[in-house]
């Protein structure tokens, strides 16, 4: 199951990357919704959420800590923040490889 996010995991494509470790790559969205609009992926292409086993807690908890952690680096963890993840096509997911959006600048109302 390969996706564009495959390719930007595996520098095919360049992107901006804020930050990287094993499980995981954090990119600045190519058509930001927002003043910050980041998209954390984890490197196992996991289609989204539907897909998640028990196996993954680990990935899953470390994707909401990398979205934490990114949220102090950039300073909008005390001005707020959302974290949001599409499910499937009538969830509006667009990229079939589970990514969460880190969005801060213009709050997303539900
Ligand atoms: P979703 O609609 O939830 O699947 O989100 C997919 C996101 O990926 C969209 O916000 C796109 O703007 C973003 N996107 C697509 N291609 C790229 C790319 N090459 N680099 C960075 N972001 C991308």
């Amino acid at each position: 199951m390969d996706s564009i996010f495959t390719k930007i995991i595996n520098k095919e494509i360049s992107s901006e990357i804020q930050y990287e470790d094993e499980l995981c790559i954090a990119i600045n969205d190519v058509n930001p919704k927002s003043k910050i609009h980041i998209l954390v992926i984890p490197k196992k292409p996991i289609e989204n959420i539907n897909y998640a086993s028990d196996s993954d807690k680990e990935i899953l908890g470390h994707l909401m800590l990398v979205c934490q952690k990114l949220a102090k680096k950039l300073q909008i963890d005390e001005e707020g923040y959302q974290i949001l993840t599409n499910v499937g096509e009538g969830g509006g997911q667009t990229v079939m490889h589970l990514h969460f959006h880190l969005l801060s600048g213009n709050t997303l109302t539900m």
